[in-house]
């Protein structure tokens, strides 16, 4: 039976997609539930910023329409070599462009007046008893019977939990600003240069958002972002024109370091984890947003269906978790590494792409392998 004297039913840290998410769904039960998120909204982060259609039929079902936030309609995806040579495709469920700082501002709109949220860091994380404990960087202590893990890519309690992934080296850094630039409003380009690749769509203010995944080692020659952009992007002639002629709208690019695509496990001490705490795809499947949804619903449906049962196991809803999780993204997660290590290799890129001039239905059955079906 579970511990009453618990003041949270679930805490989930992070206040993500994945974690904005969970937390709606649980919300909508008779739960105590906090969420602790390091960051008031809204705020920008590094993030190609289309999103998959797949997730608006449980979005809505949450209550949740990005368009009324005038989030941008896109159905057809373009792809270009590092000499520029392109390929365009219907997008098979298509998507659409919003910022992170709208999204996630939207998703905390909507639940912030139905649970806990604390501004606060997660420093510190313990499991006594059926009962988890988090305190904050600000001393804070806060308990609760389940807990959520939703920190995202990489978090000061990834190194807390010693996981796996943590202690291995990572090299890829993200950079991404928003500019003033014209481009298709229907169309997410995908532009490849030298160790890298650059996503470019609209989002909800017009503005174009341009966010690349690079090596630290290709990047670390040039010194700054913006000689880096100059000497290596610019080589493919679409990022050139843009970076030529495009108005920077930030005071200045945002960046991320350190950036794992090594395997995690989705249940560690006992936390359910979702969104990139359980696994990351890779970012040129545009997909990593989707699945962060996809997984908070995936716990959230498990755990209302099994923790108010008299006969109640943790373990049995961990190994029910993992095996789910399993199911449904560790395929995405392969097919996004193969379609990353091809795409990085000029000489296998321009064998790609030739393939894809020559049948260009190749295009969206590569993209459903990395995608899912329309959630429901
Ligand atoms: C370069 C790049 C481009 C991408 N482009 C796309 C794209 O176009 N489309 C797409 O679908 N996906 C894309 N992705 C992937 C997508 O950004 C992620 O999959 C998605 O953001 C995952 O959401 P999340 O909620 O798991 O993590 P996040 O959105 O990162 O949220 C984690 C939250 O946890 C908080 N947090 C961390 N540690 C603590 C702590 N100790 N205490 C309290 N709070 C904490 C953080 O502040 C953060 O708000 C891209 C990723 C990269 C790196």
């Amino acid at each position: 039976m579970m511990n009453s004297s618990a003041k949270y039913d679930v805490i989930i840290v992070g206040g993500g997609l994945a974690g904005l998410t969970c937390a709606l769904h649980l919300s909508k039960h008779d739960l105590k539930i906090l969420l602790i998120e390091k960051y008031e909204y809204p705020h920008h982060k590094v993030c190609g910023e289309y999103v998959s259609n797949e997730v608006l039929p449980y979005l809505r079902s949450l209550g949740i329409d990005p368009f009324t936030r005038g989030a941008v309609e896109i159905s057809k995806f373009e792809i270009s070599n590092k000499d520029g040579k392109k390929v365009t495709s219907e997008l098979p469920l298509g998507g659409f462009g919003i910022s992170r700082y709208a999204f996630d501002q939207l998703l905390y709109e909507k639940l912030k007046n139905s649970i806990d949220v604390v501004f606060e860091t997660a420093e510190k994380l313990t499991f006594n008893d059926r009962l988890f404990t988090v305190r904050t960087i600000d001393n804070k202590s806060y308990h609760g019977k389940f807990l959520v893990g939703a920190f995202g890519k990489r978090s000061l309690l990834d190194i807390v939990l010693n996981r796996k992934f943590i202690r291995q080296r990572s090299t890829w850094l993200g950079v991404k600003a928003h500019y003033e630039y014209n481009i298709p409003r229907d169309t997410v380009a995908l532009h490849n240069f030298d160790g890298g690749y650059c996503g470019l769509s609209q989002v909800e203010t017009g503005a174009v958002n341009a966010c690349y995944l690079t090596t630290f080692r290709s990047f670390q020659r040039f010194g700054s972002i913006d000689a880096f952009q100059k000497k290596i992007l610019s080589q493919n002639p679409h990022l050139d024109h843009f970076f030529k002629n495009a108005k920077l709208l930030f005071e200045k690019p945002l960046t991320i370091s350190q950036i794992s695509f090594e395997k995690k496990k989705p249940v560690e001490a006992h936390i359910f984890m979702i969104g990139d705490s359980a696994g990351l795809i890779h970012p040129l499947c545009g997909n990593g947003m989707a699945m962060a949804i996809h997984s908070a619903k995936l716990f959230s449906e498990l755990f209302l269906k099994t923790f108010q049962q008299n006969d109640f196991q943790r373990e049995r809803l961990e190994v029910m978790y993992k095996r789910k999780w399993e199911e449904s993204f560790t395929r995405r997660l392969q097919t996004g590494r193969m379609i990353q290590n091809f795409l990085l290799h000029p000489a296998s890129a321009n064998i790609v792409l030739k393939l894809a001039r020559a049948f260009p239905s190749v295009i969206p059955k590569i993209i459903k392998k990395t995608h899912g079906d329309l959630l429901i």
